[in-house]
């Protein structure tokens, strides 16, 4: 079933006394949110999808008039799946007009992706907020994919004391390393070889620090080098955080040590992309 609007939405929140399992998303689905989904069905008895593409998280030269936008696969894919409800709201169903309010995500929001993307977690956490209030499921299945989202989020929930359980995933790869993500559809061929860094990038740091090369700073600038030694690819960051605070590690890494990586593949357009692994 396709909601548009909020009042269908509302009628079919009401509707359904069950759990519900709710994948939000941005479409151009794959296997990553695919995984979602297949968790959300075995874990509530109705699942709903959104499908939105968020314009409050994109900042001003960014994609977001060429984010793909298959809608009609996407619904197929969720059907396919046995999605119990797809919500496709338009931009003015979700942002009513006069809308001031945001979710500000604080201190951690300002760093790593947010150093580079300013406005970026104030539209993710505000969207996901919005969309929680709407949908009040009672899990919701974000992707470790995006690490630093998904520990706003969470923390969002905490802070704001929303009653909702927060499932997170692990990021689903293909064969040759590469985090699936929706972006991957602007990559040419070779643009696709270059973008492989970021996960060797992220195995040859694992495979340091578990031959005990416990050097934060060390670590840090092999992964770095990795990626900027690579042709067409220019490093964003490579730090080396605590997955439980999202801080920077100290001078040696420990356990739940995490290395975030963002890296700009090919010059125009200049596609973003992220990873993430842990260390130890
Ligand atoms: P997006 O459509 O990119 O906003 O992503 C929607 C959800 O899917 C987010 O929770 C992402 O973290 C998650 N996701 C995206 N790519 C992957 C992946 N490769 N593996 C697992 N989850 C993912």
């Amino acid at each position: 079933m396709v909601l548009q609007s909020i009042q269908d939405l509302t009628l079919w929140t009401k509707r359904n006394s069950a759990s519900i399992g709710f994948v939000p998303t941005m479409g151009c689905l794959h296997e990553g949110h695919l995984s979602l989904i297949h968790e959300a069905k075995k874990q509530n008895d109705e699942v709903i999808v959104s499908i939105f593409v968020n314009p409050l998280q994109f900042g001003k030269n960014e994609d977001l008039s060429s984010y793909p936008r298959p809608l009609e696969r996407d619904l197929q894919l969720c059907q396919n799946e046995g999605v119990s409800a797809v919500f496709c709201p338009r931009v003015s169903d979700l942002y009513i007009q006069g809308r001031t309010t945001t979710v500000d995500g604080g201190d951690l929001a300002k760093r790593y992706c947010g150093k580079t993307r300013p406005e970026h977690f104030t539209g993710v956490l505000t969207v996901v907020n919005i969309l929680l209030n709407l949908v009040k499921p009672t899990r919701a299945y974000f992707g470790e994919k995006d690490f630093q989202q998904l520990f706003l989020i969470k923390q969002m929930c905490r802070d704001l004391w929303l009653d909702v359980d927060i499932v997170a995933m692990p990021t689903i790869r293909e064969n040759t390393g590469l985090a699936l993500s929706s972006r991957n559809t602007y990559l040419n061929e070779e643009q696709r070889q270059s973008a492989l860094c970021l996960h060797s990038a992220i195995l040859k740091t694992q495979q340091a620090a578990q031959s005990d090369h416990r050097c934060t700073a060390q670590l840090r600038s092999l992964a770095s080098q990795i990626i900027q030694t690579t042709p067409d690819v220019t490093l964003d960051y490579a730090h080396i955080v605590d997955e439980k605070t999202l801080q920077p590690v100290g001078d040696v890494v420990t356990r739940h040590a995490r290395l975030l990586l963002a890296a700009f593949i090919g010059d125009s357009p200049r596609i973003r992309l992220i990873d993430n692994g842990a260390l130890l």
